[in-house]
């Protein structure tokens, strides 16, 4: 593995999101000093707070799998995660909703959701998933070691004999018709492979080895902290602080310094010089290159980006006994929503989305009397140049008519407070292309050919852009491979 190169005593990294507070945590486990730049007045990039009216929303993910990765970051500093964070399991993970009236909700113990599946569907259905666990787990147990948690510095290195297994069992067919291998009823394909959109990629696109993703939360479960994700970000700067990292806030750095292909210092937008041995850099990737290294390869420039999203946060005075924390609505179209979102880069004709519902978990994140919805609807990125100043207000009122529509009766009129962001805004946070969900993970994109997380003698970059990819999980994993780059 290729590592920073001279001295790595001093590492400044810029930016607090999860990725760059994982590093943090490592560096300070193995003995260096860490300084982190952050512009904001918080931690947690993405996974960031808006607060209104007495209610705290998250304004970016929600859904939390793979705690063990939380608690193996949380370790670096001789942690434990429960002293810093108290993780309450969400069940049922998700309620999903159909076109034809029906919804099944998703369980993380297996024999449970094959009960639900076999009441709301049928036993054969029920076997069947039974058998996809199987071999999502298969895929889980090939792939991770090899090919997820791990920096890989040449295609050369995919060559394990996990390669060979997971080719022998179809990792690198599509997904679809592999998960419609096992699973026959479109309400089950459908939980069993949205899952490729966090890839920003189709299941009619995307390899199979992605399946892994459902693994992750359908299989290994989902959490929520108390206080909310933000909780969790807050949690790591503390424990970060305690042993000893620096966090210094509402501090933009404007350019890295660098001779060359070796980084000695960065500036920030006071004027101030710090000098590091070694820079780490969180922003997005692509926006890290251009705007602090000064630099704009191909190899960058000729990134796909996954689809945008829009998202309302709302606070209001109507409650719904029969959604649970997390709720999926499927329209009826289903390879359509992908060809629009994806293929067109056009508006969805018949929604799918997603309502997180946190002040049902979590009571103290609302006033008494109201509640916290989270209504994401997925959207093109900003290559669609469609103008989200002129749109935004217009798909807001589409946001909430299709929301009515699907059951939240009285939904626009019981909002007492709210916030729109559209790709647009996105993009003004420093996201390339407008894409929270970063660059496709499409197999060019993948891997040894996604963007590595090393530059020049002493650059590492962490984060979404980078490798292994986008999520929480991913992004923790991402501050590990970074750490790796200048512990060995
Ligand atoms: C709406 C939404 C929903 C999501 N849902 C989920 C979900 O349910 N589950 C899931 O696992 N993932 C989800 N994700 C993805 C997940 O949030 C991200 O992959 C992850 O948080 C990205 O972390 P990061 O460290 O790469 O970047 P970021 O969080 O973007 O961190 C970068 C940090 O760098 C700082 N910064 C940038 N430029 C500078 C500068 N010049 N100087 C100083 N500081 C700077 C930023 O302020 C920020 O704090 C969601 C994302 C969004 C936006």
């Amino acid at each position: 593995m290729k590592r920073v190169q001279g001295r790595s005593d001093h590492v400044v990294v810029v930016g607090a999101g999860l990725g760059g507070l994982a590093t943090a945590m490592r560096l300070a486990g193995a003995g260096r000093r860490v300084t982190v730049l952050e512009r904001e007045s918080v931690p947690g990039g993405r996974a960031g707070i808006w607060q209104a009216d007495g209610h705290v929303f998250d304004t970016g993910p929600t859904v939390l799998t793979m705690p063990n990765l939380i608690d193996d970051v949380f370790a670096a500093l001789g942690e434990q995660t429960k002293d810093w964070l108290e993780l309450e399991p969400v069940s049922p993970l998700y309620r999903t909703y159909y076109p034809d009236g029906s919804q099944l909700d998703v369980h993380s113990d297996i024999g449970q959701m094959a009960e639900e599946i076999a009441a709301v569907i049928g036993p054969d259905e029920a076997g069947n998933y039974e058998r996809f666990v199987e071999y999502v787990r298969e895929l889980y147990r090939l792939e991770m070691h090899d090919f997820i948690d791990r920096n890989i510095d040449s295609p050369l290195d995919l060559l394990t004999p996990n390669l060979a297994k997971l080719i022998a069992i179809g990792g690198f067919r599509r997904l679809a018709p592999k998960v419609n291998e096992f699973l026959k009823d479109p309400r089950t394909q459908r939980v069993f492979s949205f899952q490729a959109m966090y890839a920003g990629l189709s299941p009619f696109d995307a390899l199979a080895i992605y399946a892994v993703i459902a693994y992750m939360d359908s299989v290994a479960g989902v959490y929520f902290p108390k206080g909310g994700m933000h909780a969790l970000p807050n949690a790591m700067a503390a424990a970060a602080g305690a042993h000893g990292v620096d966090f210094r806030y509402n501090t933009e750095v404007t350019s890295v310094e660098h001779d060359g292909s070796r980084a000695c210092a960065v500036i920030t937008d006071g004027g101030e010089r710090i000098s590091a041995d070694v820079v780490v850099l969180n922003p997005d990737l692509p926006v890290a290159y251009r705007d602090l290294l000064g630099i704009d390869p191909w190899s960058i420039r000729r990134l796909d980006y996954s689809p945008s999203c829009a998202l309302l946060l709302a606070g209001s005075t109507a409650r719904y006994s029969k959604i649970a924390h997390h709720n999926i609505h499927f329209g009826a179209k289903w390879r359509g929503v992908f060809d629009e979102l994806i293929t067109r880069s056009e508006i969805m004709t018949d929604p799918s989305f997603f309502v997180t519902n946190s002040s049902r978990s979590d009571p103290s994140l609302a006033p008494d009397g109201k509640e916290n919805y989270y209504v994401l609807f997925p959207t093109p990125n900003n290559r669609a140049r469609i103008d989200w100043k002129q749109f935004g207000p217009r798909y807001r009122d589409e946001m909430v008519r299709v929301m009515e529509a699907n059951g939240y009766v009285g939904f626009g009129d019981s909002i007492t407070v709210e916030q729109l962001t559209t790709p647009a805004d996105w993009q003004a946070r420093g996201m390339e292309a407008g894409a929270p969900f970063a660059a496709t993970h499409s197999f060019s994109q993948t891997g040894p050919f996604r963007p590595r997380n090393l530059w020049g003698e002493n650059v590492v970059f962490v984060g979404s852009g980078t490798t292994p990819g986008v999520g929480v999980p991913m992004v923790l994993i991402s501050g590990r491979l970074a750490a790796q780059r200048i512990t060995g």
